[in-house]
């Protein structure tokens, strides 16, 4: 656990840095580096009592868990495969919003694939999601772990979908895949560790205020 007179905030570079930025000026709180420019992982803020730790994506939910971070923001695809122990997750900030959708080759069969009982090659870094996904559906799927780039996998053969997040469906088009079906909608949530929360309470609750106000 951090000190109990500060309080330590995750976030990850990129567009979750970039869209928490209005939040926490709602709190008062401003960065004093640019994490795209610095190379440092722990960034001053304007508030000797708030410091940001600069992490990778799929890692904020475990420096939270652990209470090496009080505060982390985190979308929902890292959560749901995290799993949130410890987590207490008060807050949808609605930002760096997507979806977790399925997507093959244009002239895959889907339906066909998916029909009950039916049998699926899913390459994906969301084990969980597509596992319970797939599960859901009634079609039984072999998962295949990748850890990025999942567009290639169903054009070389690897796999007849994928599971990914999709915004504008622009890298999906430039290699001819289509978005068969939506799973979720995802967006960034705050996470709080829970202990934080009891001993830190009157330096989290206003930033936890300030942000649904700014969320609001
Ligand atoms: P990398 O892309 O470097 O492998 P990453 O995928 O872990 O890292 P980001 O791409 O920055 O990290 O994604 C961070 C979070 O932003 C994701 O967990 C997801 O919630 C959200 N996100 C990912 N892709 C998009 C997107 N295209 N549009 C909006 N939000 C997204
Ligand atoms: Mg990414």
């Amino acid at each position: 656990m951090c000190h109990v007179s500060s309080i330590t905030l995750a976030l990850s570079k990129g567009r979750i840095f970039e869209e928490t930025l209005p939040l926490l000026a709602a709190a008062g709180i401003v960065p004093t580096d640019d994490p795209e420019r610095s190379r440092k992982l722990i960034l001053g803020t304007n508030r000797p009592d708030v410091r940001l730790v600069i992490v990778r994506a799929t890692d904020t939910p475990t420096y939270v868990q652990y209470g090496a971070a009080d505060l982390g923001i985190a979308g929902k695809d890292v959560l749901i495969e995290h799993g949130g122990q410890g987590l207490y997750q008060p807050l949808d900030l609605g930002i760096a919003r997507c979806r977790l959708c399925v997507a093959t080759r244009a002239g895959f069969d889907y339906a066909a694939a998916t029909r009950p009982g039916g049998r699926i090659r899913v390459a994906t870094k969301y084990l969980n999601s597509a596992k319970a996904h797939f599960a859901e559906k009634g079609v039984h799927v072999d998962l295949i772990k990748l850890y990025g780039s999942m567009e290639l996998a169903p054009l070389v053969g690897l796999a007849d979908a994928i599971v990914d997040l999709v915004s504008s469906g622009g890298t999906l088009k430039a290699n001819n895949l289509v978005e068969v079906e939506e799973i979720m909608p995802i967006s960034s949530r705050l996470i709080v560790n829970q202990a934080s929360l009891k001993l830190k309470r009157t330096l989290i609750q206003p930033v936890l205020d300030a942000f649904a106000g700014a969320v609001r």
